[in-house]
C-alpha cells in the first residue's frame, strides 16, 4: 500500500515536474528564438505588429551593369538584405515584383510645392502624391513660398504644413535675400541648404545683388553648407526686355534670357565665391547651356587641382600645424531639368506660355548637349524644378504669363524612357536621380539615395517595356497640364518609401502626413519642433478653402 502510494507520488511528481519543465522551457525557447537568432521562422503573422516586415520577391536589380534576379528584405523601413533567394516563409507583407526592375526611388532636389501661401497652385499633399506616383520619395522644397523661408516663423510655417500633409520625406531649403543675419538661425533650425539664391528676377521676387551674393556665400561657407544658385544675369535680361518690348512671338522669353544670360551669371558667381574668405559649396540649379557647363567644368578642375596641392602639402602634418590655406574640401556641382533635356525652342510654338520657365527653353543643340553632359558626368543630377501654375494663369499673353512648369511626376518616367531609347545607361540614370542628389545634399547621412542594406527602403519597381503616353489627366499635381503631353514615359509599377507602398501602379495608398522631415546637418539638437512660434501665425488662409479637395 505504502509502496504503491510512494510510487504514485513519485510518478505524479515526475509528471508535473516534467510538464512544468517542458512549459517553462518552451516559453523560454520561444521568446529566445523570437527575439534573437532566427525570428523569421517562428514569428506568427500579426503576433508582433510593431515591425512591418516586407519581402519583395521576383525583381531584377542592376549588379555590375547587368540586371540580376533578386529578393529584397525590409525591416523597420530599412533594407536589411538583398539576395538571390531568402527562403523565408513568414513576413507581414509579400510583394511579388512580377519580374520588374527595382531601383532606388528618385530624390528631386528642386521642387516648389507652393505651400504655404499659393496652395491654389499646389500643396504638400497634392505635390507629394504627384512625386510618389512618379517614383520620387524625397524632395527638397525651395523657399519662395508666401511667406518665404527667410526666418524662423517662415521655416516653422512650412515645416508644419509639410508635416501635416506630405506623404513623402522632405527637406526644407533656406531662402537668401537681405536676411543675412538670419542665415545662422535658419541653419540651426535644420534647413538642408541655402537657395535657390536668385541672381535674377523670378517667381517670388527673392533676387539679390552681386554684393549681397558675396556676403551670403561667405556666410554659408562658414557653416560649410551648400549654396544652390539660380544663375541668370539680371542686367542682360533687363536690357533685352527693353529691346524686345514689342515682340510677342512664342519664343521671345528664350531671347530675353539667352544662353549668355546664364553664362555671365555662372561666371560671376564662381568669381565672387572664390574671392570670398570662406568660399562655399556651390550647386548650380537647372543649368541649361553648354557655356555654363564649360565654366563649371573648368572651375571644378581648378578647385580639384588646388585641393590636391593642399592635401599634398598638409599630408604628414597635425591638424594644428596645417597651413592657413588648408580648408574643408568644397565641391561645385550642377543639375539639369527634364525640360532642358527633352524640350527646346522647337516646342515654343506648340506650348506657348505653357513652355515659359526660368531659365527658358534653349535651342535644340543646347538641349542635345545637356543630355551628353549628363551622360558623361559634367552634369551631376537631374531635378525637376517643379513649378506649377494653373491653366487659367497661363492662358494669357506670353509676356504676362507666370514662369514655371510642373515636372515632379514626369522626371523619372522621362528618364526611364530615355534609358530605353539608349540616351543614357540605367546605371547613370540611377546615379543622377538618387545617388548624386543624396551625396550633394548630404542625405546619405539620413539613409537616402541607395538601394542597399542599411539604407531606407525607398524603392521604385518598373517594367522597362511598359512605355506609356504621358497625359495630364493621369497626373496628380493640382496643375491641370503638363508640357510633356503625348511624350513617352515609363511610370512606376510601385513606389515604396521606407517600406510603405505609396503608389501601387494605379492609386495612392499612403496616409497624409506620413512623410518625415529630413533635417540639415546644422540642426541644433535642442531645436524644438515649433520653437517659440505662436500657433496663430500658422494659419494659412488659402488652406481652408482647399482642404476638401485634397482628399
Ligand atoms: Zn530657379
Amino acid at each position: 500500500m505504502i509502496q504503491s502510494f510512494a510510487f504514485s507520488f513519485l510518478f505524479l511528481f515526475c509528471f508535473y515536474f516534467f510538464i512544468f519543465y517542458f512549459l517553462f522551457f518552451s516559453v523560454f525557447i520561444f521568446f529566445f528564438l523570437h527575439f534573437s537568432l532566427i525570428p523569421k521562422y517562428i514569428r506568427f503573422e500579426n503576433f508582433y505588429i510593431t515591425m512591418p516586415d516586407v519581402l519583395i520577391k521576383n525583381v531584377r536589380l542592376l549588379a555590375d551593369g547587368v540586371l540580376t534576379p533578386a529578393e529584397i528584405l525590409i525591416e523597420n523601413g530599412k533594407v536589411t538584405g538583398i539576395a538571390k533567394e531568402f527562403r523565408i516563409s513568414e513576413y507581414d507583407a509579400l510583394i511579388d515584383g512580377k519580374n520588374a526592375v527595382a531601383i532606388p526611388a528618385g530624390i528631386d532636389a528642386h521642387v516648389h510645392f507652393r505651400d504655404p501661401g499659393m496652395t491654389y497652385k499646389e500643396n504638400w499633399y497634392t505635390g507629394s502624391c504627384s512625386a510618389a506616383a512618379g517614383g520620387i520619395t524625397t524632395v527638397l522644397e525651395h523657399p519662395n513660398t508666401l511667406p518665404p523661408v527667410i526666418d524662423k516663423s517662415g521655416f516653422y510655417l512650412k515645416l508644419k504644413q509639410a508635416k501635416k500633409k506630405s506623404i513623402i520625406d522632405f527637406g526644407i531649403n533656406g531662402g537668401v535675400t537681405n536676411n543675412l543675419e538670419k542665415l545662422t538661425e535658419l541653419w540651426a533650425l535644420g534647413v538642408n541648404c541655402f537657395g535657390e539664391i536668385f541672381m535674377a528676377e523670378s517667381t517670388g521676387g527673392l533676387n539679390i545683388s552681386n554684393d549681397t551674393l558675396g556676403s551670403a556665400l561667405s556666410k554659408i561657407g562658414q557653416m560649410e553648407a551648400v549654396a544652390a544658385i539660380h544663375a541668370e544675369d539680371d542686367a542682360l535680361r533687363l536690357q533685352n526686355e527693353k529691346l524686345l518690348l514689342n515682340d510677342n512671338s512664342d519664343d521671345v522669353h528664350s531671347r530675353i534670357r539667352p544662353n549668355e544670360c546664364e553664362e555671365i551669371a555662372v561666371r560671376n558667381c564662381l568669381k565672387i565665391n572664390e574671392a570670398e574668405k570662406t568660399p562655399t559649396n556651390i550647386h548650380f540649379c537647372h543649368t541649361s547651356t553648354p557655356e555654363a557647363v564649360a565654366l563649371i567644368d573648368a572651375a571644378r578642375k581648378d578647385l580639384q587641382a588646388k585641393q590636391n596641392q593642399m592635401i599634398e602639402k598638409n599630408k604628414n602634418k597635425d591638424p594644428a600645424e596645417r597651413t592657413s590655406d588648408y580648408q574643408i574640401l568644397r565641391h561645385i556641382t550642377c543639375e539639369v531639368t527634364p525640360h532642358h533635356l527633352f524640350l527646346s525652342t522647337k516646342d515654343c510654338g506648340r506650348l506657348k506660355t505653357f513652355g515659359k520657365m526660368n531659365p527658358p527653353l534653349r535651342d535644340p543643340k543646347s538641349a542635345e548637349y545637356m543630355m551628353t553632359a549628363l551622360r558623361t558626368g559634367l552634369v551631376n543630377a537631374v531635378a525637376s524644378d517643379h513649378a506649377p501654375h494653373r491653366t487659367y494663369e497661363k492662358e494669357t499673353a506670353i509676356k504676362a504669363a507666370p514662369s514655371g512648369v510642373p515636372g515632379v511626376e514626369t522626371l523619372m518616367p522621362l528618364m526611364l524612357a530615355a534609358v530605353r531609347k539608349n540616351m543614357l545607361s540605367l546605371e547613370r540614370m540611377i546615379e543622377v536621380t538618387s545617388r548624386n542628389p543624396a551625396r550633394i545634399f548630404d542625405l546619405e547621412r539620413l539613409g537616402k539615395g541607395f538601394l542597399k542594406p542599411g539604407f531606407d527602403a525607398d524603392i521604385v519597381l518598373f517594367d522597362p517595356k511598359d512605355v506609356q503616353v504621358i497625359k495630364a489627366k493621369n497626373l496628380h499635381t493640382r496643375c491641370e497640364w503638363t508640357p510633356y503631353e503625348g511624350m513617352d514615359g515609363i511610370f512606376p509599377a510601385m513606389t515604396l518609401s521606407r517600406g510603405d507602398v505609396l503608389w501601387d501602379g494605379s492609386q495612392i495608398i499612403a496616409k497624409k502626413g506620413r512623410g518625415s522631415f529630413l533635417p540639415g546637418k546644422g540642426r541644433r539638437p535642442d531645436a524644438d519642433e515649433f520653437d517659440g512660434v505662436d500657433d496663430r501665425d500658422l494659419i494659412d488662409e488659402n488652406e481652408m478653402e482647399n482642404e476638401e479637395e485634397d482628399e
